[in-house]
């Protein structure tokens, strides 16, 4: 308290002289057009005024640079002011002029600037310079005694959970797989010790993956609650600032700060705000060295510390895990992912039973039927519907929310998420599901360093009415060419399995389509991986960019060297194509008892996943050898 107050003493006296400052300048200012009463006379041309002296008509004149007040001898009519005034030209002869005709006359002497305001002219722009300053300083939260070092003070908020504010597990729903994961962390924190005597390594980093809303904030404090250890959220973007070096400075001080609080938990919000790929980066901006820097240092910070019985571990969120940069991936930093993803059918009601809770239910609301009609929303929504629906019953006087309330709430949730993301037609919905099987069951049997992990029919943003998830079992630098046209071929899943089943296609297979040709081309034009075409790069600095260059220029080539690089291209796509076609064919049932599964469910994954895709075989060897494909 008392360091509070003499932190605050100087801050409130220097208000004082601001405020003074101002009024001092206001003074000034006005001083100049206050109207001096001693002008109020009745102004001539100065012609009239030379008239009159040369007609002997002036008795006194008083000159001064900006005036000349002078005195008629008589007054031209009866009544008339007898003192005028006019405005001095530039006239030599006037002193002579004057004396011939017998005016008394004087001039003031050369006004000279006071003491007073020499002072404030010297002294108050610097002042003003000062207080902008400080204003600026103040608005970017940098304490005024501090110092200007201080900007590099990590932004960090800590949380100490205490019995009241504590999130728990139990406050979070939906998102069971990642709750099981989670409570080993929490076990790290709480008995680390255990895990010490037998000599494993504490994970140091968990990556929580999913889009915005699912509850990826929530979980972390409720592993910080759980755990009963204090908590340190910052967001990736605080991070990067103004100055080159100050994230990096931030990211070791919040390390120091929470090494002395160990064991506990540092957030960081956003990570891909700093982890961007740099491979990524490079090719169009030249890199940002900023914020490299501060994911360097993130990267000492997380290989650094090893307190083995005072862990501090880290979390992470992001929704944008393909641009993250491969080394926040490797082990010893964020090894473990986490998928935290909108809830499915189930885990929709648990999460509104959670917020129903919270205010006074009518009797025989049905949260089942909520829940179905709720399909693609995240947890942040239904805890939004279920405050919309109390508000709207509170408006019409009401004392319990009723069933009408929730569905009108529906109504203006999904309003507002028209842009963001979609509720699908029973009919589409169909449609996505064997799409997204189709996708599955390539993606399964291809080759490659990724698993097929979830799929899901539940809409997630504009462009994805479903989605199947892959997820690396390894790091991955190198591709090999086996890998990549087993990518294309799982791209090209979705679209041969609407294909098999309905006879026609649909255009969610846009992106994948554009995606599976990026892929070939860039195998032909970049990675040289045609037989063809030999290894030759026919794109210019396509290099690190993967997945990502859109607007890489050819080198120069004939003719004849570009329909062949078209050709193969084609080709590739072609032949991933068949290759699809052919494997979702020979496993036709599946994909059926699959896709009927998933409309049910609206989302498999995990061990059920595994066990059914494991049932899926590969076509014999001569279905899927190029030479079979005409
Ligand atoms: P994210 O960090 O993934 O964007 P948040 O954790 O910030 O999402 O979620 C915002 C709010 O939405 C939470 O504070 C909580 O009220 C609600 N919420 C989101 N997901 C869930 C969930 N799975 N269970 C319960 N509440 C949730
Ligand atoms: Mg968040
Ligand atoms: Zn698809």
């Amino acid at each position: 308290m008392a360091i509070r107050q003499d932190d605050n003493r100087p801050s409130r006296r220097f208000g004082l002289i601001n405020l003074l400052l101002i009024g001092f300048g206001v003074l000034l200012l006005f001083s100049n057009f206050l109207p001096n009463p001693a002008t109020q006379v009745p102004r001539v041309p100065y012609s009239l005024f030379i008239d009159q002296v040369n007609a002997d008509n002036v008795k006194r004149a008083y000159i001064t640079s900006d005036q000349i007040r002078y005195e008629l001898d008589k007054p031209p009519a009866e009544g008339a002011p007898t003192v005028l005034a006019t405005t001095p030209i530039f006239d030599m002869d006037l002193p002579q002029r004057l004396e011939q005709h017998g005016v008394e006359f004087a001039a003031a002497p050369p006004r000279k600037p006071s003491f007073f305001t020499t002072l404030l002219s010297w002294v108050v722009p610097p002042l003003i310079f000062i207080v902008v300053l400080q204003f600026f300083a103040r608005r970017s939260g940098m304490g005024g005694a501090q110092g200007a070092l201080s900007f590099t003070k990590s932004k960090a908020k800590v949380y100490v959970p205490d019995e009241e504010s504590r999130v728990t597990f139990a406050d979070v729903a939906g998102v069971d797989e990642a709750k099981t994961e989670l409570t080993e962390i929490v076990d790290f924190l709480k008995t680390p010790e255990r895990y010490a005597a037998i000599g494993a390594r504490i994970p140091k980093g968990v990556l929580l993956v999913g889009p915005p809303g699912t509850g990826k904030t929530l979980l972390s404090k409720a592993v910080a609650g759980e755990a009963g250890v204090p908590f340190f959220i910052i967001s990736g973007s605080e991070f990067v600032e103004l100055f080159v070096g100050a994230g990096a400075a931030r990211v070791r001080d919040l390390f120091e700060e929470a090494k002395k609080k160990a064991p506990c938990i540092i957030f960081i919000d956003e990570l891909d705000a700093i982890g961007k790929s740099r491979a990524g980066s490079m090719g169009m901006m030249g890199g940002n060295d900023e914020r490299e820097q501060t994911l360097n240092q993130l990267l000492t910070e997380m290989d650094g510390f090893a307190a083995k019985d005072k862990p501090v571990i880290v979390l992470a969120a992001t929704n944008q895990p393909e641009v993250l940069d491969a080394a926040l991936l490797r082990p010893g930093r964020f090894d473990r992912q986490v998928l935290v993803d909108r809830p499915d059918l189930s885990g929709r009601k648990t999460i509104l039973e959670i917020y129903a809770k919270k205010v006074k239910l009518a009797d025989g609301v049905d949260l089942d039927k909520i829940a179905q009609a709720t399909s693609g929303f995240a947890g942040a929504d239904l805890a939004n519907l279920v405050n919309e629906a109390a508000l709207l019953a509170a408006r019409a006087m009401r004392t319990t929310v009723e069933q009408k309330d929730l569905n009108e709430a529906i109504e203006r949730v999904v309003a507002g998420l028209e842009k963001k993301s979609r509720v699908l037609q029973p009919d589409e919905k169909k449609v996505v599901a064997y799409h997204e099987v189709g996708h599955a069951i390539v993606g399964h049997l291809m080759p490659g360093g990724s698993k097929v992990a979830k799929i899901s029919i539940v809409p997630r943003g504009m462009a994805a009415l479903g989605y199947t998830l892959q997820l690396p079992t390894e790091e991955r630098f190198l591709n090999s060419k086996e890998d990549l046209e087993g990518q294309i071929a799982t791209l090209l899943g979705g679209r041969s399995a609407e294909e098999i089943v309905f006879g026609e296609v649909t255009t969610g297979a846009a992106n994948d389509l554009q995606r599976a040709t990026d892929i070939a081309e860039q195998m032909v034009g970049t990675y040289g991986m045609s037989e063809i075409l030999g290894p030759l790069a026919y794109d210019k600095q396509g290099g690190g960019r993967f997945l990502g260059g859109t607007n890489n220029p050819r080198r120069a080539v004939s003719d004849a060297t570009a329909q062949a690089i078209d050709k193969e291209v084609r080709s590739l796509v072609d032949r991933a194509h068949d290759r699809a076609l052919a494997i979702l064919r020979h496993n036709r049932e599946l994909m059926e008892s699959i896709s009927l599964r998933i409309l049910d469910k609206e989302v498999i994954e995990g061990d059920e996943l595994k066990d059914l895709l494991a049932a899926s075989t590969l076509p014999a060897e001569a279905a899927l050898s190029p030479a079979a494909v005409a």
